[in-house]
């Protein structure tokens, strides 16, 4: 058994000394049949959430409502979540309540594919009801029970299903397909955020080219945010070598391709519900790529544009000319490094100084003539010593 696994054990020991049963299961087990890395273990157990706050000592509440509670245990942090069965959904979307029940079984049931409903206890035993074990093997991305009422329950689950595509590389069954591409429509009752989590995974899987060709197949992509009008550029995106892209990247180049106003923009990368950070450096990448298309970098555009965003809009630069990502990438970085000043707070003097200078008094004219001294710096008209700008200030009757 994986390290991963054995650490949690003697937590195992301890809930089912208390009388409860507690496995391992979705994604780690799947990704445990795989050979894959798992970076956490989920854990389902008998115990409610006030039972397992019992048993255990040290334990923070995160979605007490959906049977899940975090256990502080040694060093480490565990999600335990009781079995429990679906209400009913309303608006094909997640239910508001839940109910806990004893029965693993019935707790796998209501898990989304069968590769992600095997359970494994603590001696390793596999329970595995609906052959997830078999789809593994296959290679197939097959709902538990009929596809097309477990898309009407959550329909979130067909984007789940084009994201695991992407993960991997797994094929999606014949008849999960059918009733994804029938009832694409359904992804309009769910929530933007859910939405976005799926998108950006899918963008980051190995499999992206043809997790996003699904998206244009079965339709699914008009109903993500902003995007019913932009299967021309999703297209596109598919032409393009995306590995090794960080997630702020592919949102960039999307956008890039989309190809839309400032303002549109904006309202676009609204609608997905970006965190406000993100945005704004998506949205600057986006301007700098398109200056970069037209111009090469100077000194200005460099200083302006500063290190990060230079670096991003050169790899997709290279990209969309269909290049290596790293072409030029280290010419660049070096005339960056070479550049006089990287912000205005390295100049040599500041406002003080040339208030004291001048014997003037302090105004908007000390802005324009730190605005000329930084340009003068960074054409390498003057070097940023004090003594030296003085001089080129009196030079050039600046002062
Ligand atoms: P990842 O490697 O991305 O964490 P995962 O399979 O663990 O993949 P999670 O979103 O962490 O995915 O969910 C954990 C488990 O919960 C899944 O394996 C699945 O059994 C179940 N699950 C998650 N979302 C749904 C859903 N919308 N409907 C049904 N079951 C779900
Ligand atoms: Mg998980």
């Amino acid at each position: 058994m994986m390290p991963i696994f054995k650490k949690a054990i003697p937590l195992f020991e301890r809930i089912e000394q208390a009388g409860f049963e507690a496995y391992f299961v979705g994604g780690c087990v799947r990704d445990y049949i795989l050979g894959k890395e798992i970076a956490d273990v989920d854990i389902a157990t008998s115990a409610t959430p006030q039972e397992v706050k019992k048993v255990f000592p040290r334990t923070i509440d995160v979605g007490i409502e959906h049977g899940t509670v975090v256990v502080l245990w040694d060093k480490d942090t565990y999600e335990l979540t009781t079995f429990r069965t679906d209400g009913e959904y309303i608006d094909f979307r997640r239910p508001s309540d839940v109910t806990f029940i004893r029965n693993l079984e019935e707790d796998l049931k209501r898990r989304d594919f069968t590769m992600n409903s095997i359970a494994m206890d603590k001696e390793g035993h596999l329970i595995d009801p609906f052959h997830g074990q078999e789809a593994i093997k296959q290679r197939i991305i097959k709902t538990v029970g009929s596809a097309t009422e477990r898309f009407h329950e959550d329909a979130l689950r067909m984007m789940r299903a084009v994201r695991f595509v992407s993960q991997l590389s797994f094929s999606i069954e014949i008849e999960t397909l059918q009733a994804l591409r029938k009832y694409a429509i359904l992804l309009e009752n769910i929530a933007t955020e859910r939405k976005t989590v799926e998108f950006e995974k899918l963008l980051q899987g190995e499999n992206r080219k043809a997790a996003l060709q699904l998206l244009l197949d079965t339709g699914l992509f008009q109903y993500l945010p902003g995007m019913s009008n932009h299967e021309k550029s999703l297209t596109q995106l598919l032409q393009y070598n995306l590995k090794e892209l960080s997630n702020i990247e592919m949102w960039s180049l999307l956008l890039f391709l989309i190809d839309i106003s400032p303002t549109e923009t904006e309202l676009f990368l609204r609608k997905w519900k970006l965190p406000v950070k993100k945005m704004k450096l998506a949205k600057s990448i986006v301007d700098w790529l398109q200056f970069r298309h037209h111009s090469p970098w100077d000194n200005d555009s460099l200083y302006k544009a500063g290190r990060e965003i230079i670096l991003s809009v050169e790899r997709l630069f290279n990209i969309c000319h269909h290049q290596p990502l790293c072409t030029s990438i280290s010419d660049v970085k070096e005339r960056y490094e070479g550049l006089m000043i990287k912000n205005r707070q390295e100049l040599a003097v500041s406002g003080h100084d040339l208030i004291e200078w001048s014997g003037q008094k302090g105004g908007p004219w000390v802005k324009g003539k730190l605005d000329l001294i930084e340009k003068a710096v960074l054409h390498g008209e003057v070097d940023n010593k004090r003594e030296s700008i003085r001089e080129w200030l009196l030079n050039c009757n600046q002062n």
